[in-house]
């Protein structure tokens, strides 16, 4: 396809986004309003695959064996995922901006479905949900939803402009200690404190902390310390995640971790035992072929796109976008969409996700997606050196 067929694409894609921009930031806004979490999100996916039906992307819920997970295919050819958060945290509500995900994506589907035929390429538009410790698409991988996808890309909320999240491998971990309950005053000698085994395992940890990688992160929470001050607690129990760069260093950050933990438990006399939550969030792979597209098509719409990875500005987290990516190739691009220095989980970045400057995230990301997928749909070469990218790549294929 010669180079202004291609631009026309574009121009339609992005008039087809302008037509539907009150639709879109609706959307935002009601999600926004709606705060559900992990697998609750029913007001949100019913509202995310009425609105896809309505405007001709043929979506069905419950894809997957995922029953707020949502997913449908438009045209033939190579095939790119466009993929919707929409989760929320407890408390803060969309303080990720989950809200703006979930309608962005909408909007790159709703315009590429329009012209999938006619770019000779296949969109697939799935819901995603449980980002947030959920593993949401890593359930539905594991289930078939990548089967056949060429590339898979989504965009997130940020305070810049990035070309990609610092995603680094992840894995939640539960620790239990249980000791023995006595009369706090009258028989201490025989109680068995399981707070001071949690507690102790908590100061180790905090010791293990000066010797790690000065890019892992370990961070925990006491969940349960006791009933009352006057018995010894017979039960404590924390819940921790733990990060490293890949999944590979994560492995072997993991052991240390848990010996730390557990070192309290010995020195207290109390029993522990422990569960690795769910399968580990892996690392993020990009790929800069369709990265450096994405970052292109933003520019064109006023966004100047910076690569965290040669320094300056970044945001580290953890996303099950990771799993996806060393399974297909893929892009996980940042979107400004709160004043720089506004961190994501805070209530104040909540406030930003239902503002002016995050609807226009919402149709400037929908957009630059859009026309990165006509990038990819509309030149082999391109095609095979995305493929030929993500070969090329250190990626772990075990993580599901
Ligand atoms: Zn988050
Ligand atoms: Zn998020």
């Amino acid at each position: 396809m010669n180079l202004s067929d291609v631009e026309k694409l574009k121009v339609k894609a992005c008039a087809l986004i302008d037509k539907n921009a009150e639709t879109l930031v609706n959307v935002s806004h009601e999600i926004h309003d709606h705060p559900e979490q992990n697998y609750e999100e029913v007001f949100a996916s019913e509202l995310l695959t009425r609105t896809a039906n309505d405007q001709g992307v043929h979506v069905e819920l419950g894809a997957f064996d995922c029953a707020t997970g949502f997913s449908g295919d438009v045209g033939s050819g190579p095939t790119v995922c466009i993929m919707s958060e929409y989760d929320a945290l407890p408390d803060i509500g969309h303080g990720c901006g989950h809200n703006i995900i979930a309608a962005a994506g909408l909007g790159a589907a709703i315009a590429l479905a329009s012209i999938a035929e006619a770019s000779g390429g296949r969109v697939r538009y799935m819901g995603t949900p449980a980002e947030e410790g959920g593993g949401g698409k890593i359930l539905m991988a594991r289930n078939g939803a990548l089967a056949g996808v060429d590339l898979a890309m989504m965009v997130h909320p940020a305070d810049a402009d990035l070309v990609t999240i610092d995603a680094i491998a992840l894995q939640q971990l539960l620790v239990e200690y249980t000791g023995q309950e006595s009369h706090a005053a009258a028989a201490p000698h025989l109680g068995r404190n399981a707070l001071d085994a949690a507690v102790l395992g908590y100061m180790a940890v905090a010791t293990l902390r000066q010797h790690i990688m000065p890019t892992e992160r370990i961070h925990g929470i006491f969940l349960k310390s006791g009933e009352k001050p006057n018995i010894v607690p017979r039960e404590a129990s924390s819940e921790w995640y733990v990060r490293s760069d890949n999944v590979t260093s994560l492995a072997a950050l993991k052991p240390r971790v848990l010996a730390s933990l557990e070192s309290g438990a010995h020195a207290c006399g109390c029993s522990v035992s422990h569960e690795w939550i769910g399968t580990a969030y892996a690392d993020m792979v990009t790929n800069n072929t369709m990265g450096t597209m994405y970052a292109h098509n933003a520019l064109t719409l006023g966004r100047t796109v910076t690569d965290p990875r040669h320094g300056g500005h970044r945001v580290v987290g953890s996303t099950d976008m990771g799993n996806v990516s060393h399974l297909v190739p893929s892009i996980h691009p940042m979107i400004a969409s709160a004043p720089a220095g506004t961190s994501i989980h805070t209530k104040q970045f909540a406030q930003f996700a239902r503002s002016p400057m995050a609807d226009q995230a919402v149709l400037d990301g929908a957009k630059a997606m859009a026309m990165t997928a006509i990038d990819f749909w509309t030149s082999s070469e391109r095609q095979q050196a995305v493929a030929a990218e993500f070969q090329a790549a250190s990626t772990d294929k075990n993580v599901l």
